[in-house]
C-alpha cells in the first residue's frame, strides 16, 4: 500500500471540502489517489488536462422525491438518487441500491468505484450508480411494485440505452428490475431492452447474469492463487453475505472443489462444517426471501448460528467479503492473518476498511479489491447490452466462457500493471492504475 503523493494532496483536500461529510466517498477517492502518484510521475501531461480532478467530480448528480402508497393506504416518501459519474468510455453503467443506509455519499462512492471497475472490463461502459433509502425488508410484493414504479416515473427521463443503463445492487434483483422495466416501457412507449440489465430471461435478460458477480469473483481468486501454484480447490473458505453475490460465489467454489463453511446476513452468521448446503440456502434466500437464522433452524443441532460477533472470527484460507462496505475491519484482518488466510477476494464494493487492506498486504496475503474481483457482474451486464443491441440471446456456456475470459484479462491486466509500476502482486495498485489510465486516455482524447 502506498501513501498519498504530495502533488495529489490538494486534489484530495478539494474533494473533502466539496463533498463535506461524505465519508465513504472520501475513503474511495483517497484509496484511488494513493495509487496515482506513480502515474503522474510517468504522465506529467495529465496534470495540464486536470484529468484526476475531472474524474473525481461527477458529471451529473440527480436527487428526487419518491412518493408511493403502502398497503394501508398511507403515502410514504423516500429519496431517490442517480449519480452519473463518468461517460468517457460509454453510457453510464451501474446498479441501483435500495437500503435504508443509502445517501448521496454512499451513491457517490459506489459510482466512483464503478468508473474504474467498468474500465477494467475493457468494455464500452461509463460509470454511475443509483439508489434509494427505501427499506424493502418486510414489504409486500405490491408495495415493492408501487415503489419501483414511482422510482422509475422520475428516473425514466434521465436514463436510456445510449445515456445511462442501471441494473441491480443490494435490495434490487430480478423482481425490481422487472417492475422498473415495465414502467419505463409504459411511460416511453419504447421497447428499449438495453435501458436496464439484470432483466429476466423472458424479456431480454442474459443467461449467467445472475451468477456472474459471484462466479467472476471466484475465477479471479482462483487465477490469483494460481500465481502461487495453488487454486480454490480444497480451500476452506468463508463468504460473508447471502445475497446474489455470495450465493453464486459459494456455488462456484463448490463446483471447483473448495468448501465454504460460513455465510451471513445482517442478523448473524451460520457455521456449517459440512459445507454450506446451497439448495437450502437458495430456498431460504431466493424463494422465501427469509433469513440465514432459518438455515440453522432447518439444520438444527448440526450447525452453529451466531448472532453476535463477526463472521471473520471463523478461520479460513480464503475470505470473500460479499455483504457490504466496511464490513471487514483491521481487527478482523489481523485475526484472519493469524488464522492463516492466504487470499481475500472482495465480492462486495469496498468491504475491507483501509486498515484491513494494509494488514493483508503487509502480511503478504493475496488481496483482490472489489473493483477488479467483482467486475464480472457489470461485465456480464455489458454482454446483456450486446445481446440486446443485436437482438440475440446467447447460451449459458457461451456467456460464462466470455465472463471467464474477461476475468482472466482483468486479473492479468492488474498483475501486469502492478509489476510495471514497481510493486508486483499489489492488485489494489494495479486495478486503480489500469482503470484510471483507460478512462484518462479517453477523457483526454
Ligand atoms: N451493482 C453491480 C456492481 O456493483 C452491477 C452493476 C451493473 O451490472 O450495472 O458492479
Amino acid at each position: 500500500m502506498t501513501t498519498l503523493d504530495e502533488k495529489l494532496e490538494p486534489i484530495l483536500s478539494e474533494v473533502l471540502r466539496r463533498n463535506a461529510g461524505e465519508t465513504e466517498f472520501h475513503q474511495a477517492v483517497r484509496e484511488v489517489l494513493e495509487s496515482l502518484g506513480r502515474v503522474i510521475a510517468k504522465h506529467p501531461d495529465y496534470a495540464e488536462a486536470a484529468l484526476i480532478e475531472r474524474v473525481c467530480e461527477p458529471e451529473r448528480q440527480i436527487i428526487f422525491r419518491v412518493p408511493w402508497v403502502d398497503d394501508k393506504g398511507q403515502v410514504q416518501i423516500n429519496r431517490g438518487f442517480r449519480v452519473q459519474f463518468n461517460s468517457a468510455l460509454g453510457p453510464y453503467k451501474g446498479g441501483i441500491r435500495f437500503h435504508p443506509s443509502v445517501n448521496l455519499g454512499i451513491v457517490k462512492f459506489l459510482g466512483f468505484e464503478q468508473i474504474f471497475k467498468n474500465a477494467l472490463t475493457g468494455l464500452p461502459i461509463g460509470g454511475g450508480k443509483g439508489g434509494s433509502d427505501f427499506n424493502p425488508r418486510g414489504r409486500s410484493d405490491g408495495e415493492i411494485m408501487r415503489f419501483c414504479q414511482s422510482f422509475m416515473t422520475e428516473l425514466q427521463r434521465h436514463v436510456g440505452e445510449y445515456t445511462d443503463v442501471p441494473a441491480g445492487d443490494i435490495g434490487v434483483g430480478g423482481r425490481e428490475i422487472g417492475y422498473m422495466f415495465g414502467q419505463y416501457k409504459r411511460l416511453t412507449n419504447r421497447y428499449e431492452a438495453g435501458v436496464l440489465t439484470g432483466k429476466g430471461l423472458a424479456y431480454g435478460g442474459s443467461r449467467a447474469r445472475k451468477e456472474a458477480t459471484g462466479y467472476g469473483a471466484v475465477f479471479f481468486v482462483d487465477r490469483m492463487l494460481a500465481t502461487r501454484g495453488r487454486g480454490v480447490e480444497k480451500m476452506r473458505t468463508v463468504v460473508s453475505g447471502s445475497g446474489n453475490v455470495a450465493i453464486y460465489a459459494i456455488e462456484k467454489i463448490h463446483a471447483l472443489g473448495g468448501k465454504v463453511v460460513a455465510c451471513s446476513d445482517s442478523g448473524g452468521y451460520v457455521l456449517d462444517e459440512a459445507g454450506i448446503d446451497l439448495d437450502l440456502l437458495k430456498d431460504i434466500k431466493e424463494v422465501r426471501r427469509g433469513r440465514v437464522a432459518e438455515y440453522a433452524e432447518r439444520r438444527a443441532g448440526r450447525v452453529r448460528y451466531v448472532d453476535s460477533g463477526s463472521i471473520w472470527d471463523v478461520p479460513c484460507q480464503i475470505a470473500m467479503p460479499s455483504a457490504t462496505q466496511n464490513e471487514l475491519t483491521g481487527r478482523d484482518a489481523k485475526r484472519l492473518v493469524e488464522a492463516g488466510v492466504i487470499a481475500v477476494g472482495e465480492g462486495a464494493n469496498m468491504p475491507s476498511t483501509p486498515e484491513a487492506i494494509r494488514v493483508f498486504q503487509d502480511a503478504g496475503v493475496l488481496f483482490a479489491p472489489g473493483k477488479a474481483a467483482n467486475a464480472g457482474g457489470v461485465a456480464t451486464s455489458a454482454l446483456e447490452m450486446q445481446q440486446n443491441a443485436s437482438r440475440d440471446s446467447w447460451s449459458f456456456e457461451q456467456t460464462e466462457e466470455r465472463l471467464a475470459e474477461i476475468m482472466r484479462s482483468i486479473h492479468d491486466t492488474c498483475a501486469a500493471t502492478a509489476e510495471e509500476y514497481g510493486t508486483p502482486a499489489d492488485y489494489v495498485l494495479g486495478a486503480n492504475i489500469a482503470g484510471f489510465v483507460r478512462v484518462a486516455e479517453a477523457m483526454r482524447a
